[in-house]
C-alpha cells in the first residue's frame, strides 16, 4: 500500500513537472502576442495539477445549504462560516423552517460571521422565496433567478451555477481579483466588469477550473501582503513576480 502511495506521488510530481516544462518552453509562452485565452489555458493546466481537489471550502449537504453558506461568507472566511452552519442547519434544515425563524435567534447563531443583522434578514427572506417555489432544498439554476434572491450577488450566483449546475463561471472574489490582476489578465477593479471581461476572454470549458484554482492560488501563494513568489508555480509567466 505504502509503495503504491509513493508511486502515485512520484507520478503526480512527474506529470506536474512535465506540464510546467512543456508550458514554459512553448513559443506561445514567450510570445508577447499570447492571448488571454492561451495564457489562461496554461495557467489552468498548471494550477489544476497544483490543486487537484477543487471542491468548495464551505461545508454543505444540499444546494440550499450551499446558497446560505455563500451568502454568509461575504466579508468573512469560509472557515468562520463552517463554524456556524452546523448549528444553523441543525435548527433550520429546510427553506420552509428557516423562513419561519425569529430573526434574533438566527442573528445569535451567525453573529461571528459579521454583518449578522443584514445577513440574518437576507437568509430568512431568501429561504421564504425558496419555500414559495416549493422545491425543497433545490435552488434556481439561472443567474437572473438567483440574483433576484435577497443577499445574492453575481459572485454567489456563479458559485451556485458552477458547483450545483456545472455551468461555466467566472467567480470574482477578493483572491481572484488580486491574482488575475497580478498575472496580467485584467486592470479593472470592479468585480462585475472583471467578470464580463474574463467571461469573454477565457474559453468556457476552462472558466470554472480557472476560477477555482486561481482562488485557491490566492490563498496558498499569492497572498495580499507578501506573495510567496519564490515557491509559486506560475512565477515564470507572472509579470508581477518578485
Ligand atoms: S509569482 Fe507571485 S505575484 Fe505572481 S502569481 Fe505567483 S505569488 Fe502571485
Amino acid at each position: 500500500m505504502v509503495n503504491i502511495h509513493f508511486q502515485k506521488i512520484a507520478l503526480n510530481l512527474f506529470t506536474y513537472k512535465f506540464v510546467r516544462d512543456v508550458a514554459f518552453s512553448s513559443p506561445l509562452f514567450h510570445n508577447r502576442t499570447m492571448t488571454k485565452a492561451e495564457k489562461a489555458r496554461i495557467v489552468t493546466r498548471i494550477l489544476n495539477l497544483e490543486y487537484p481537489d477543487r471542491k468548495p471550502l464551505l461545508h454543505y449537504s444540499n444546494p440550499f445549504e450551499l446558497l446560505i453558506a455563500v451568502i454568509l461568507s461575504a466579508q468573512t472566511t469560509d472557515a468562520g462560516v463552517n463554524k456556524v452552519t452546523p448549528e444553523l442547519f441543525r435548527r433550520y434544515p429546510t427553506p420552509e423552517v428557516l423562513a419561519r425563524a425569529e430573526q434574533n435567534h438566527v442573528e445569535e447563531i451567525i453573529h461571528p460571521t459579521g454583518f449578522f443583522r443584514m445577513k440574518a434578514a437576507n437568509i430568512i427572506k431568501t429561504a421564504a422565496a425558496l419555500a414559495e417555489r416549493g422545491e425543497g432544498t433545490e435552488v434556481p439554476g439561472t443567474m437572473k433567478e438567483l440574483t433576484a434572491l435577497p443577499g445574492v450577488g453575481r459572485k454567489t450566483a456563479n458559485v451556485i451555477l458552477y458547483h450545483i449546475f456545472d455551468q461555466p463561471a467566472i467567480i470574482v472574489d477578493t483572491h481572484f481579483k488580486r491574482v488575475t490582476k497580478r498575472l496580467g489578465f485584467t486592470r479593472l477593479t470592479e468585480p462585475e466588469k472583471i467578470e464580463k471581461q474574463l467571461s469573454r476572454a477565457i474559453p468556457k470549458e476552462i472558466q470554472s477550473d480557472f476560477s477555482m484554482t486561481v482562488n485557491l492560488h490566492g490563498r496558498k501563494y499569492c497572498f495580499a501582503r507578501k506573495p510567496d513568489c519564490a515557491g509559486c508555480p506560475l512565477k515564470e509567466l507572472c509579470p508581477s513576480a518578485v
